[in-house]
This record gives structure tokens, C-alpha cells and sequence, in this order.
């Protein structure tokens, strides 16, 4: 069930993360029009955005010899390096056309990964979980009290949004189905098997 006191939280809805993209999810764009009329049934909104400057940190071709999806030791931490993505003011940047209904009708864009030297996969915390990108306090004066987190990627920005939303003391619940997931290869399976144990963990829920 929907209550007024939950926030939906439309994370990264944007072209570079669609097929044909610079960091396309696989089938990422089936889930933008059952987002977009999803939405329809949430008293409060909230759509995230990937914001980069050009050269940042967090892209492969910034790091001499890498190569995407290497991870190397930053100053904050382990950090994935991307092919080149969602560069501000950049086609790729946009939201996906399908998700425009819902991105008019939200209360907050919250664009994230503007710092060019920290990456921020979540909607509250850039990845160094120092800087904050005020969500948390935005959403706590508009009485939310559960965030309903939704779109791309399932195993990373989802993911960290949704236990950032825990650890700052709101409900959470992650919907897979309005979700599609890049499913990394890890020592130990997956960035999917490693998001749903933290998921266990920290008390994120997978149903309304
Ligand atoms: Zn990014």
C-alpha cells in the first residue's frame, strides 16, 4: 500500500544508462513508462541525476592504462571506473523521454557526481559519505517517512540510495521489478548478490 508519508525515488532515469548509451543497463528503458505511471500514485517525487563534469574521476579514461569497470583504491575507497557517462549538459544526461511525466510532476531533481573527484552513486551521500546532497533533510520537512526506491542501476545507485535512506533513519523498500541491474562480476558472484545481502542486513524490504 501507498500512505502519504511515502517519497518514490526515481533513481538516474537517463539516456546514458539505457541501451544505446554510454553505460547502458541492459533493458533499462523497459522500466521508464511503468516508472512514469507508477509515480502517478505518489503524493512526493523525487528523480536523481547522474551530473558529471567532463574528466571526472570516476571515468576510466581519466586513469592512465584503466580500463571501464577496473576498480582502484581512491581516496575514500574501492571505486569501479565507468566509460564515460552522463556529462553535464550532454544529450546523455537528459532523462529518458518515457520518464519526462514524472520528472515534471517531482518535488526535487537531485543531481549528484558534480565534485570532480568523488563519485556519488547514492541520492544522499556522495560516495566518500561525507558531502550530502540534502535529500535527507528535504525529505524529512515534507513528513516522508519511507522512500520507494525505483530505475537504474538495481546493484548500485539503488542500491546505495536505498541503504543510505536506512542508515539516515527512513523505511525503505526497493521495487526489482521497476529495476534493472549491471550484475558486475565479483570475486563472490555478483554486485546483485552483494547489494541483496546488504539489503538483508540493513532492513531494506522488497514490498510495499
Ligand atoms: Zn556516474
Amino acid at each position: 500500500m501507498i500512505a502519504a508519508n511515502d517519497a518514490l525515488i526515481i533513481v538516474d532515469p537517463q539516456v546514458d544508462f539505457c541501451p544505446g548509451g554510454r553505460l547502458a543497463v541492459a533493458d533499462g528503458d523497459a522500466v521508464m513508462a511503468p516508472i512514469a505511471a507508477l509515480a502517478e500514485r505518489f503524493a512526493h517525487v523525487v528523480v536523481t541525476q547522474d551530473w558529471h563534469p567532463a574528466g571526472h574521476l570516476s571515468f576510466a579514461s581519466s586513469h592512465p592504462g584503466a580500463q571501464p569497470f577496473d576498480v582502484i583504491a581512491m581516496s575514500y575507497g574501492e571505486q569501479v571506473l565507468w566509460p564515460d557517462h552522463c556529462i553535464q549538459n550532454t544529450p546523455g544526461a537528459e532523462f529518458h523521454p518515457a520518464i519526462l511525466p514524472a520528472a515534471a510532476r517531482a518535488d526535487l531533481i537531485v543531481r549528484k557526481g558534480s565534485n570532480p573527484a568523488v563519485d556519488s552513486y547514492s541520492a544522499f551521500f556522495d560516495n566518500d559519505h561525507a558531502t550530502r546532497t540534502g535529500l535527507a533533510g528535504a525529505l524529512r520537512d515534507r513528513g516522508v517517512t519511507r522512500c520507494v526506491f525505483v530505475g537504474l542501476a538495481y546493484d548500485f545507485c539503488v542500491a546505495w540510495s536505498a541503504l543510505d535512506a536506512r542508515a539516515e533513519g527512513f523505511e525503505a523498500v526497493v521495487l526489482r521489478e521497476f529495476t534493472r541491474a549491471i550484475a558486475m562480476p565479483l570475486a563472490h558472484g555478483t554486485s546483485v548478490d552483494a547489494a541483496e545481502a546488504r539489503f538483508a542486513a540493513a532492513g531494506v524490504s522488497d514490498t510495499l
